[in-house]
């Protein structure tokens, strides 16, 4: 952003603080500060009284200043947890309030920007974690979404959206990043353009977004992500905010004329012209050498260069993990660390030395596939969570681990605290959602709903069935059955389960 912008941002952290020291000595309601700090990425936790300050990073690149920073303020702050996101961001949690301001105005010269990170406006724009290295990738996408979180950034301040809109682009392999039900999700093309989806989205009344663009000119995408604006502020929803979000367009104005309004003002912003872009992405130019298995290891699609996956469980990366890393990539040019919706870390651009160096600084991280299962931060921290989805998935990862259930027999699950959905619950083969399941005659308890297999994988795009309820407290036991029944069949849990309906049910039955 430009030195003038960058002054208003400081000048806008300062009223920011004071809103935050008048939230702390209660002047200030808990709904009226939220309304403020969402527009600054950051929100006051459960207790009201600590603070998460959420760190965008386009496209998931954590750079080398932003990882200098991240380690920098972690160790001098002792913060913790630090928060891998479904969006691609870091949440740093359990900030007093006076460390926000602190926080905010280092990050901004590490070309970190918090504005804009919550609330009503564009949010992290994201990308394909391993785009400009991924072996079949359309192209690298990266530069379009870089370039949109700065025209976004750049016309926060001037647009009242209905709600927050969410921004994915895809490389054309891996749609982790959910660009088919997002407010707005981009598709390489092999022939340098992009397939748009919009108005999609999970959450309560989740929906796959509308195919609006078969192929989009690339220099294009600006004018898109405008157009959308104008239709989200024209016919979005500003009384009821439960029915505000971009996907609630296909109800109101349904499929046919969404798109209509669309292209309508897409012409009108081309007449306007000035949001052409020229983009070339930047070829990775290190060289590549020896050769490299493992189970955590992706060969890149430059030879002799490997991406490697580190996954911290539950996406809770420990405090001295960044300086760790920093510490490492120092001494390998070109190489990064890219944060995936998945709660994954890839560090990317590694000789094969490099790669079993970062491997073994890693091993901490998820040893099987179900350990790199996805769960929001919970209700522990989160104001509108309704469970601790945290504290469920270390249950559910101690229990599993305990049963010796073998790799590959559960799946990677996803476990959200409550119908926001930031663990994208309705796209994991399973996937638990925070709720209180009734009791006969008695109160209702702690409960997750279930849902069974959704898939985001492009092209075979699906939302999970609901099956029912299940006790928090049975939550493992139920896992640890499913995962015992697939390994005795000597199976893995995706063709366990389309090969075992009725025993699935049966174990369904005693839990749901
Ligand atoms: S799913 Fe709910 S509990 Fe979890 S982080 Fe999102 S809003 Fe909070």
């Amino acid at each position: 952003m430009n030195e003038q912008w960058l002054n208003l941002y400081r000048t806008e952290i300062e009223e920011f603080y004071k809103k935050t020291r008048a939230f702390a000595a209660g002047d200030l309601s808990r709904k009226d500060y939220k309304g403020a700090s969402g527009g600054f990425g950051s929100y006051a936790q459960r207790d009201g009284t600590k603070h998460m300050l959420r760190l965008r990073l386009p496209g998931g690149r954590l750079t080398e200043p932003r990882l200098q920073f991240l380690a920098r303020i972690a160790g001098k702050y002792d913060i913790a947890p630090l928060k891998l996101t479904t969006c691609e961001t870091i949440q740093l949690h359990n900030l007093t309030p006076d460390l926000l301001p602190v926080l905010m105005e280092q990050a901004a010269y590490c070309d970190i920007i918090t504005r804009g990170g919550g609330g009503d406006n564009p949010r992290n724009v994201m990308a394909s974690p391993l785009t400009g290295v991924q072996t079949g990738e359309a192209f690298d996408v990266m530069p379009w979404a870089e370039a949109a979180s700065n025209y976004l950034l750049s016309i926060c301040r001037d647009i009242h959206m209905p709600r927050k809109l969410k921004v994915a682009f895809c490389n054309g392999v891996d749609d982790c990043v959910h660009a088919t039900f997002r407010d707005m999700g981009f598709i390489a093309q092999a022939d340098g353009t992009f397939r748009l989806y919009i108005a999609g989205g999970l959450g309560n009344n989740h929906r796959m977004g509308v195919l609006v663009e078969e192929h989009l000119p690339a220099s294009d995408v600006l004018y898109a992500i405008r157009a959308m604006i104008d239709v989200f502020c024209a016919h979005g929803n500003y009384e009821n905010r439960a029915k505000a979000r971009t996907r609630y367009l296909q109800e109101t104005l349904g499929a046919e004329e969404l798109c209509r309004v669309y292209r309508e003002a897409l012409a009108a912003r081309k007449a306007e012209g000035g949001l052409d872009l020229n983009l070339t992405p930047k070829a990775v130019t290190k060289t590549g050498e020896g050769t490299l298995e493992d189970v955590r290891v992706i060969a890149q699609k430059q030879p002799g260069l490997y991406a490697v996956a580190y996954h911290p469980i539950g996406g809770i990366l420990p405090t001295g993990k960044p300086t760790e890393l920093a510490a490492l990539l120092r001494e390998m040019p070109a190489a990064e660390c890219r944060v995936a919706p998945h709660e994954t870390i890839y560090i990317i651009n590694l000789t094969a030395d490099e790669a079993r160096r970062i491997l073994a600084a890693t091993e901490d991280g998820a040893k099987t596939l179900f350990e790199t299962s996805v769960a929001c931060i919970g209700a522990a921290i989160c104001q509108q969570g309704v469970r601790d989805s945290q504290a469920a998935l270390q249950a559910c990862v101690k229990a599993v681990r305990e049963a010796g259930i073998p790799d590959g027999a559960l799946p990677k699950v996803c476990i959200s605290g409550c119908p926001s959905s930031c663990s994208g619950h309705q796209a994991g083969a399973i996937g638990f959602q925070g709720c209180v399941k009734p009791v006969p005659g008695g109160k209702p308890a702690p409960a997750f709903r279930m849902f069974l297999n959704g898939n985001d994988a492009l092209g075979a795009e699906q939302f999970g069935e609901v099956m029912g309820f299940v006790y928090e407290d049975q939550l493992p036991a139920l896992l640890v059955e499913l995962g015992q029944a697939a390994a005795a069949a000597g199976q893995d849990w995706q063709s366990w389960h389309t090969t075992h309906g009725e025993e699935l049910k049966t174990i369904l039955a005693k839990y749901l």
